[in-house]
C-alpha cells in the first residue's frame, strides 16, 4: 500500500445514516434487513470490528471490510483522573491526533445531578481561526474531522469511562461551523435513537462567530444549544484578539443570533474569557450587558488560563469580581468560574497538539510552521 492510499481512509460507518447503510448492504446483493443488523452492531452493541458481527454472513462481512471501517482511532494516552477532568488523546488513521475531554459534572455546573458526564469534542485537527489567546490554533489548521471521527470520540470516551456521556459540547479543538456538513451529520448520529441517543438539548455547539453558518445551523430542526466565544463586546476589542471579527463584525454576528433565537427556545451562552488589560474593563462589561440583553444571552466568564508561548494573563480577582458585578447588577445571568482546569471552555480551550511526532509532524513553537520528518514506509 502506498502512503497516499494509507492516508485515504475507507468511510467510517459511525458517520453513516441507516439509509446509507442500506445502500451499502444492498449494493452487495444482500437484503435490506442486514442493514438493520449492521446499525445495531455499530451503535447498540458497539462492535469494534466486522468480525464481531457474528449474525452477518461471512461474505457480507468480507465485502464490508473492503468498503468501510468500524473504528479508526486508537486511544493513546489519558491525562487526569476519573473524578476530575480527563484528557483523552486519540490517534487518527493518518497519524494525526485529537484530544477529547471528559468532564464529570461538578455541582457548580449541574446542580444536584453530580453523576453527569460531559464530553468536550474536537471538530478539526488544529484550527484556522487564529484567535490570539488560544492554544488550539497555534500550530495552524491541518484538516477537518469526518463525521465518523467526531462520533467516534464519544464511542471511545464511553468505552474508556464505562459510562454513558450525558452532554456533548463542541468546544474541543477546531471551529465546528467551519466543518459544517460533518458536524451536522455527527449531531444527527449522536442524537438519533438508532445512533448514540443523546438529546439535542444536551448538545452545545460553540463557535467563534461564523455568522452565515450560525443561520444555516439554526435551520436544522433540532433544539441544540449554541455558545458564542465572544471575548469582546466591541469591534475594537474583539478585532484585536479574534481575526474572525473582521470578517463577521459584531452587528452581523448579532443579526445571526437574533435569527437563531427565532428558532430556538434555550438561552444562548456567551463565553467570555477575561484577559488582563485587553477585554476586562468595566466599559467592556457595560457593552457586554447591552449585547447580552439584546439576545437574552447568559454569560460565562472564564478567567484566562495561561498558555505556554503566549503572554496573555488573567486579571486579578478583584477585577474579575468587579466585571461580574456589572453584569449581575444589570440582571444578566452570569457565572464566573475560578476552578482551574475544571471549567469546560477552559479545559477544552487549552487543547493543543503536542504529540504528532510519531508519524512525521513536530509541533513548532512558531505558529503555523511545521517540520515534516517523513512518514514510515517512505
Ligand atoms: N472554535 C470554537 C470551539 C472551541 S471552544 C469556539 O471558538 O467557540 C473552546 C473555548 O475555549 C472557546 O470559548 C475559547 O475561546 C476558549 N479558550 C481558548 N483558549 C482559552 C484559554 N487559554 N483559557 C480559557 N479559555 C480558552
Amino acid at each position: 500500500m502506498t502512503n497516499a492510499a494509507a492516508l485515504l481512509p475507507l468511510p467510517g460507518l459511525l458517520g453513516f445514516s441507516p439509509e446509507e447503510m442500506t445502500e451499502l448492504v444492498t449494493s452487495f446483493g444482500q437484503p435490506g434487513f442486514r442493514a438493520k443488523q449492521l446499525v445495531e452492531w455499530i451503535f447498540e452493541k458497539r462492535a469494534a470490528s466486522f468480525e464481531a458481527m457474528t449474525n452477518l454472513p461471512k461474505p457480507l462481512r468480507e465485502a464490508l471490510t473492503k468498503a468501510a471501517v468500524v473504528r479508526t482511532m486508537t486511544l493513546t494516552q489519558v491525562e487526569g483522573s476519573a473524578d476530575t477532568t480527563q484528557k483523552i488523546l486519540l490517534k487518527l488513521h493518518d497519524g494525526r491526533f485529537v484530544e477529547t475531554v471528559l468532564i464529570p459534572a461538578s455541582p457548580a455546573l449541574y446542580g444536584e445531578k453530580s453523576d453527569r458526564l460531559t464530553l468536550c469534542v474536537s471538530s478539526q485537527v488544529g484550527c484556522a481561526y487564529d484567535c490570539k489567546f488560544c492554544a488550539s490554533g497555534l500550530a495552524g489548521f491541518t484538516r477537518n474531522l469526518s463525521a465518523a471521527e467526531i462520533v467516534e470520540q464519544v464511542v471511545q470516551a464511553e468505552a474508556h469511562s464505562g459510562q454513558r456521556i450525558d452532554n456533548i459540547v463542541f468546544m474541543g479543538m477546531g471551529e465546528p461551523l467551519a466543518n459544517f456538513s460533518n458536524l451536522t451529520r455527527a449531531i444527527e448520529v449522536l442524537n438519533a435513537d438508532w445512533g448514540i441517543g443523546i438529546g439535542a438539548r444536551r448538545m452545545t455547539v460553540s463557535t467563534s462567530g461564523l455568522a452565515p453558518q450560525i443561520k444555516k445551523l439554526a435551520n436544522i430542526p433540532l433544539q441544540i444549544r449554541l455558545a458564542i466565544s465572544l471575548h469582546g463586546a466591541s469591534d475594537e476589542v474583539r478585532n484585536q484578539i479574534m481575526p474572525v471579527n473582521q470578517k463577521y463584525p459584531l452587528d452581523e454576528l448579532f443579526e445571526a443570533l437574533s435569527y437563531w433565537k427565532q428558532h430556538h427556545k434555550q438561552r444562548l451562552t456567551f463565553e467570555y474569557i477575561l484577559i488582563a488589560g485587553i477585554n476586562d474593563t468595566l466599559e467592556q462589561a457595560r457593552s457586554l450587558v447591552k449585547r447580552a440583553r439584546s439576545v437574552e444571552a447568559k454569560v460565562n466568564l472564564i478567567p484566562y488560563n495561561t498558555v505556554e508561548g503566549l503572554s496573555w494573563q488573567r486579571p486579578d480577582e478583584a477585577q474579575q469580581d468587579a466585571f461580574l458585578k456589572v453584569l449581575s447588577d444589570a440582571g444578566i445571568p452570569a457565572t464566573l468560574r475560578r476552578e482551574k482546569g475544571h471549567d469546560i471552555a477552559a479545559a477544552c480551550g487549552q487543547l493543543r497538539l503536542k504529540h504528532e511526532t510519531g508519524l512525521g509532524i513536530i509541533e513548532s513553537p512558531i505558529p503555523s510552521k511545521r517540520i515534516t520528518i517523513g512518514t514510515p514506509g517512505t
